[in-house]
């Protein structure tokens, strides 16, 4: 099989011209023929540190140049990369490089407010494996650099000519929109391929342009977006380090971009900025909504006033590479806006009762599972956990529902653990959700259900204002009475500005129900 350092050389070698990476933030852009000598350069400089195949190299930085090349240098040098979540503070950084086992970190100096190095040197001491600590900065990572050197080219090239395309290459913790994030292993054949396969979900070619603001640490921004631009010698633009709507807007008007990426949260606030009018955004041709429950009122206006008319949705988790079904473009619109598409090409997937294990008739709605090429390795040595999620005949259970139409479209309804039932209904908050975006004075909506004494649990709903709107709580009710069945019927109704969001841009209902039940107390 083919490894992720050996396909970013044939790329490069076809088309060493184009722009393989653009670093607004950084002033930086590289073509393909410098991305690839970048990557060798490192992967010697990761060799002339000791670094052996199968060790583990974790990264901590907002998305720069730098992340991208070390993504790619340790995969050809055979090292084990470990995606750090920017958020993080010397504790959880410590936790994560422990677990994970680093030999070595590679960190940003400051993120925002934050100083990196200080919470990088806090955690050392501590940890007797880790070897090197390198930051983002001069001369830190000039000096990695410069160790290169001494690695010959012929030794790395031995090194990359030895690796198995099933070997790990990756630990990507998944977000922890539920709870603590969990270490997905995952191979080159792993994410190579999911990688090349939603770029042809999106019908990628060299002469695509891709605006990035989804975050590197996280596969949306990793596989989704580095390896699905390499495998079709597409340019990826890094707008900023941290995500900014207007930053985004300006990004996709200077470089021109044909596609973008976002958790719908961005572009709701992408679509909300109040300079959005004053942007030419005429060269979007598609791009990828995914992460979260995409509302169907947030991928129409993507559609019409983004000018994204082959825009796709996306469904997928960490723990498959991540994507598993994705919209088309030749899809009918309304399967476009409110379905995840069918199954991605090479994998299967199922609707399934997720107690007995039997597949579940279409229409009926039940646990979506899937199987194939895509599904990780395991978690990081935590077997418990992976027997947990991957079942004997290698389905692995993803905790979300979902409902297959005749068609084979899937319609996610949301993450069991969020499903609401009050006095014995099934209350699903997604389509609570739907419903509230479509009032007019309403520019986000999330549900989430409360403790009840009557009926066990109650709908509250957490809505976001569009400015200027006088909308009050009464308001809200009185939209949804006699248009949803009173059992859904927020019983609460509360305003906020913002939510409670892990990095990668989701919300964090548990954290809403916490929220939630302070009030009520
Ligand atoms: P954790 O597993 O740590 O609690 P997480 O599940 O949010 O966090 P990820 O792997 O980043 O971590 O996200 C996968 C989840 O995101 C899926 O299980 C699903 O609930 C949700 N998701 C992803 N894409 C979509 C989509 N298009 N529509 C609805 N939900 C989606
Ligand atoms: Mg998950």
């Amino acid at each position: 099989g083919d490894t992720v350092g050996d396909n970013l050389a044939r790329t490069a070698a076809r088309h060493p011209d184009r722009l393989a990476l653009v670093s607004r933030a950084q002033g930086l852009r590289l073509t393909y023929a410098a991305f690839d000598a970048e990557v060798d350069r490192v992967a010697r400089a990761l060799m002339a540190c000791g670094m052996q195949a199968g060790d583990r190299l974790g990264i901590w930085s907002p998305n720069r140049a730098e992340w991208a090349v070390l993504q790619y240098a340790a995969a050809r040098a055979g090292v084990i990369l470990v995606n750090i979540n920017p958020a993080y503070r010397s504790h959880e950084l410590e936790y994560v490089l422990r677990q994970s086992g680093c030999r070595m970190l590679v960190a940003a100096e400051r993120f925002k407010d934050s100083d990196y190095v200080a919470m990088a040197q806090a955690a050392r001491p501590v940890l007797e494996g880790l070897e090197h600590v390198v930051h983002l900065g001069t001369p830190s990572w000039e000096e990695l650099l410069a160790g290169a050197e001494a690695t010959d080219p012929e030794a790395l090239r031995a090194r990359s000519a030895g690796l198995d395309a099933g070997d790990p290459i990756n630990i990507q913790y998944t977000s922890g929109t539920t709870g603590f994030p969990k270490g997905a292993m995952l191979s080159h054949h792993n994410i190579l391929n999911n990688g090349y396969f939603v770029g042809e979900g999106c019908r990628l070619t060299e002469r695509d342009v891709i605006c990035v603001p989804v975050p590197y640490y996280h596969c949306f921004g990793m596989v989704m977006g580095n390896l699905a631009a390499t495998t079709h010698g597409a340019c990826v633009v890094l707008p900023g380090e941290g995500f900014e709507p207007g930053a985004v807007l300006e990004a996709v008007q200077s470089e021109r971009c044909t596609a973008l990426y976002g958790v719908p949260t961005m572009f709701i606030s992408e679509l909300e900025h109040p300079g959005f009018d004053g942007f030419d955004l005429s060269s979007l041709r598609t791009g990828i909504m995914a992460g979260s429950p995409c509302p169907i009122e947030v991928m129409r206006k993507v559609i019409d006033r983004m000018g994204m008319g082959e825009v796709t949705i996306a469904y997928g988790m960490t723990e498959t590479s991540p994507v598993s079904t994705q919209t088309l473009a030749e899809d009918d619109l309304e399967h476009r806006v409110a379905t995840v598409g069918r199954v991605h090409p090479h994998v299967e997937i199922r609707v399934a009762d997720p107690d007995t294990g039997r597949t579940l008739a279409r229409g009926q709605t039940g646990e979506f599972q899937t199987r194939g090429y895509s599904v990780m390795l395991g978690y990081w040595e935590d077997p418990q956990r992976t027997a947990q999620a991957i079942d004997a005949a290698r389905w692995m259970h993803t905790g979300d529902q979902a409902v297959m139409d005749e068609d084979g479209y899937i319609r996610i309804v949301g993450r069991i653990k969020d499903m609401i039932i009050r006095g014995g209904e099934n209350v699903y908050p997604r389509e609570i959700e739907e419903f509230l975006h479509t009032h007019p004075d309403i520019a986000d909506a999330q549900v989430v259900g409360v403790p009840d004494e009557r009926f066990g649990e109650e709908a509250m709903a957490w809505v976001v204002r569009r400015e200027g709107s006088g909308l009050s709580e009464e308001d809200v009710r009185a939209f949804c009475r006699g248009r949803l069945a009173h059992y859904k019927v927020p019983r609460y109704v509360r305003f906020c500005i913002d939510y409670p969001m892990t990095v990668t841009g989701k919300v964090q209902k548990n954290k809403l129900r916490e929220l939630a039940a302070q009030g009520l107390a």
